[in-house]
């Protein structure tokens, strides 16, 4: 396999684009393919070379590449031109159907990123209850705004620490973490903080770690013991949401948040982010109320428009139930490879998330501390070689798409055999 024009590219790249690139998980060593095209599942790069895509453009692409029918809502919605800076009618259909499928969702505001969202929610939030700390999850991962960045490494710690330079410890003094599926440390968190909580904001399956799913009745636990201590509960649903289910993983565990944040699939491969909740909370999100937030490309025509168009299609094709069964088998089959050639490894995921972990089953970040990294780093270039792309970290989740044929999966099967061998 030749990777010649794309070395070429990225050594250009490397003198304008810290890193070569223009988000770090991009950064494939030595060097990342660099994409011509992509169509279906397939994601074809400069030298000629074809991949089966189980990256997605890291989860968006619920229909695979260039799907056709939002394809075309967005070129009418470009038509018309793409840019007012006025309201328009699909944003508030598209308003309309996330509230009508999210029942946490009385009022919402359309965002650009995933990022802006978590970070104007935690702001409503705080804003709404006049508190400022809030908990987060070890590991879980927001996006990349100061509050945030904290992911972890010692889980004794009460204040978090930055983990980026550039980010004041005094940004991050009011962000506390828990461990995942640990009711008694979130409890004894709370307790040490007693009223001075806002907000514990988690992705309900930790999806930038894993995935790794909730234990039965954590999500229960956690709705009960938040709103015994008048905490509001943020659920990230920014991959989760429309991928576990229509309503995401609210719907599909059948627990209900304070507030939401969307954002990747709901775009429909446009940038957006979405965060929305109870009445009470958005009527203070500005102009109505004084948590100001504002955004030149927020609520964009052909993001809205790509967005609602996504919405109908998942409503009318019976996508999840047929995605869901596929991502059982997927993972029912890797399990028995790991199984059969008796490695000490464990297959994980939901719904059409799905990824081995190089360690035994983890169930929150201190474990996956234990992963082989570096055999997984061989294992995804070993991947790569044989034409399948999946994401090249160990804690990012492969996705599945409506276009993977029956045939691509045995392939890809077959590669996960091989090369786990
Ligand atoms: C991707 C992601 C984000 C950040 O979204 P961007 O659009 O990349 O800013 C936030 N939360 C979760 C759970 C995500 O997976």
């Amino acid at each position: 396999m030749s990777l010649e024009r794309s070395e070429e590219m990225f050594n250009k790249a490397k003198s304008l684009l810290p890193g070569g690139v223009s988000s770090p998980v991009r950064a494939i060593k030595p060097y990342p393919f660099y994409t011509e095209s992509a169509s279906g599942s397939i994601i074809r790069d400069v030298d000629g070379n074809e991949y089966i895509d189980y990256c997605m453009g890291y989860g968006p692409n619920i229909f695979g590449h260039g799907d056709p029918d939002i394809k075309r809502a967005i070129i009418d919605q470009l038509d018309k031109g793409w840019l007012y800076g006025t309201p328009i009618e699909n944003e508030y259909k598209l308003a309309t159907r996330i509230s009508d499928l999210y029942p946490s969702i009385d009022m919402l505001r359309f965002v650009s990123t995933g990022t802006e969202a978590t970070m104007s929610a935690l702001r409503a939030a705080r804003g709404f209850t006049g508190k400022d700390k809030f908990i987060k999850i070890e590991g879980g991962f927001h996006g990349a705004h100061d509050a945030v960045l904290v992911q972890a490494g010692s889980g004794a710690t009460t204040h978090g620490k930055p983990d980026s330079l550039g980010v004041p410890e005094s940004f991050t003094r009011h962000t506390l973490q828990v461990p995942y599926n640990d009711i008694e440390s979130l409890v004894s968190r709370i307790e040490s903080n007693k009223d001075e909580v806002a907000a514990l904001i988690m992705e309900p399956v930790m999806g930038n770690i894993g995935p790794i799913l909730p234990d039965e009745g954590y999500l229960e636990e956690v709705r009960k013991v938040t709103e015994e201590n008048d905490i509001l509960l943020i659920f990230d649903e920014v991959i989760t949401g429309f991928r576990l289910a229509m309503g995401g993983a609210q719907e599909f565990y059948g627990v209900t948040p304070d507030m939401t944040t969307l954002g990747k699939i709901v775009g429909g491969g446009l940038p957006i982010g979405v965060f929305g909740g109870k009445r009470e909370i958005m009527e203070k999100v500005s102009p109505s109320g004084g948590i100001y937030q504002a955004g030149t490309f927020s609520g964009s025509p052909a993001v809205v428009t790509a967005g609602l168009a996504v919405i109908d299609k998942l409503e009318s094709e019976n996508v999840h139930e047929n995605l869901n069964t596929l991502g059982d088998e997927v993972r029912v089959r890797l399990a028995e490879i790991v199984q059969d050639l008796n490695l000490n490894y464990s297959v994980s995921g939901i719904a059409s998330m799905f990824k081995i972990f190089f360690s035994e089953r983890p169930s929150n970040y201190q474990d996956i501390q234990k992963c082989d990294k570096q055999g997984y780093v061989e294992f995804f270039k070993r991947m790569l070689n044989d034409g399948i792309f999946l994401p090249p970290a160990q804690f990012e989740t492969n996705f599945l798409s409506t276009c993977h044929t029956r045939e691509e999966i045995e392939t890809t099967i077959q590669a996960y055999e091989s090369n786990l061998k």
